[in-house]
């Protein structure tokens, strides 16, 4: 498991579907758009020190990228549900995530899911059967998610769902 944090920009996928959702931020000295809490400017690495800190509403960029093991790449500009049937999740029938099917007889049908909520990437469990776990960066060891628990993803960081494993890329080095 290697930390990664690509350059800004290097995964981006357009996705006409998913209007970006307005958050609260602060711009830095160059007019980029951070995370209120970012010490660097995430696209720049300007510092943040000297900027007036009051936040104000923008469009979130895209806080980074999901890869499945297939390579499959996921932009995080909206939120996923994993599974084997994940079309039978209601926030997929409602528009507001989009599906990622998963063919393993591990995987529950609804699995997990991947939230954004203002600047994070939350990993939620979906009360899946055979759990939800997560590998944190430098380490070998996988820990499994609480049933219907979630956590914040950190750059770097390997999720394991059945036998399929996916990684967190950050844009942003936090
Ligand atoms: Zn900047």
């Amino acid at each position: 498991v290697t930390a990664a944090a690509l350059p800004v920009g290097a995964l981006e996928v357009p996705e006409p579907f998913a209007p970006r959702q307005q958050v609260l931020g602060v711009y830095c000295k160059n007019s980029h758009f951070n995370d209120p809490q970012a010490t660097y400017c995430a696209i720049c690495g300007i510092g943040m020190a000297q900027m007036t800190r009051v936040p104000v509403r923008g469009s979130r960029p895209q806080l980074g990228v999901v890869i499945l093991d297939d390579g499959t790449m996921l932009p995080l500009v909206r939120d996923y549900v994993l599974g084997r049937a994940p079309n039978t999740a209601a926030a997929v029938a409602s528009g507001q995530a989009a599906p990622v099917q998963l063919t393993d007889p591990l995987v529950s049908r609804v699995h997990a899911r991947v939230v954004l909520q203002g600047w994070e990437v939350r990993l939620v469990d979906a009360g899946s059967t055979n759990g939800t776990y997560v590998c944190r960066p430098g380490t070998s060891s996988w820990w499994r998610l609480p049933p219907g628990g979630s956590l914040a993803l950190r750059p770097g960081m390997a999720v394991a769902i059945g036998s399929r494993q996916l990684r967190y890329h950050s844009y942003r080095n936090r």
